[in-house]
């Protein structure tokens, strides 16, 4: 009696919510999709999978030829512009919508799970962005993805160990023109402890030239780990 109670007043209680804050799908508009997710099951089913985790020597492993060593590497789902994938970016980035990085966590930690290529991996380290950033977002993005794959596959643990150092001549030594940030690219092994001799996989949101990738696997090495491999929510063609 007290059950049933009390899932009428849940139910109600998130009828009266969906008022004020719609919980429809980010694609198609649908309102029935699961609580936990963005989109509906045929839009989630219809995302531009890569199937790359699974190929050797695939398009992302070749990016990486020749500028650091990466044992294996795939990407989610294909990124391009003005497309849905685009929008679980901006939704994650821009809007403070966590449940579209788990979605992009659990679509990698899918695609993984039952490889052999990944099954060595003890530790998830997410790619860190500035303290600014952190900030204005209220949380890295990589780690919001790094608890997607959990959802998946629970024994992996996230290990931030990358941190961005504090970039103390920004403003200043930026001229009008000059809009690239010189230390885009520069990582600190804040910890290298937990990551010696340890299988690592490289979490990161969105991959496109590979030079966040290859600084940060650079720096990694320092620290010993057995292996480095990476998989990305998304990867730009
Ligand atoms: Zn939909």
């Amino acid at each position: 009696m007290l059950l049933l109670f009390y899932n009428k007043v849940v139910n109600y209680t998130r009828a009266f919510l969906h008022l004020f804050y719609p919980h429809i799908c980010l694609e198609c508009g649908t309102d029935q999709l699961l609580a936990h997710s963005v989109l509906c099951t045929t839009c989630e089913n219809n995302l531009p999978y890569t199937d790359l985790f699974q190929i050797e020597n695939n398009m992302i492993e070749k990016v990486f030829l020749g500028r650091c060593k990466i044992s294996t590497a795939g990407a989610g789902l294909f990124f391009s512009k003005d497309s849905i994938v685009q929008i679980l970016i901006f939704e994650l980035k821009y809007k403070q919508n966590k449940k579209a990085g788990w979605l992009l966590g659990r679509i990698i930690g899918s695609a993984i799970q039952q490889l052999s290529r990944f099954n060595t991996i003890d530790l998830l380290i997410p790619i860190p962005i500035s303290r600014k950033k952190e900030r204005q977002r209220g949380f890295n993005q990589s780690i919001i993805i790094c608890e997607g794959i959990q959802q998946i596959l629970p024994a992996l643990k996230i290990a931030s160990v990358l941190k961005k150092p504090r970039s103390t001549r920004s403003q200043t030594f930026k001229g009008r023109l000059q809009r690239t940030d010189p230390f885009e690219h520069v990582f600190v092994l804040a910890d290298p402890t937990p990551i010696k001799g340890a299988s690592l996989l490289l979490i990161d949101d969105v991959i496109t030239t590979g030079a966040t990738i290859e600084a940060a696997a650079n720096c990694l090495w320092w620290g010993q780990p057995l292996s480095i491999s990476l998989a990305a929510a998304t990867y730009t063609l």
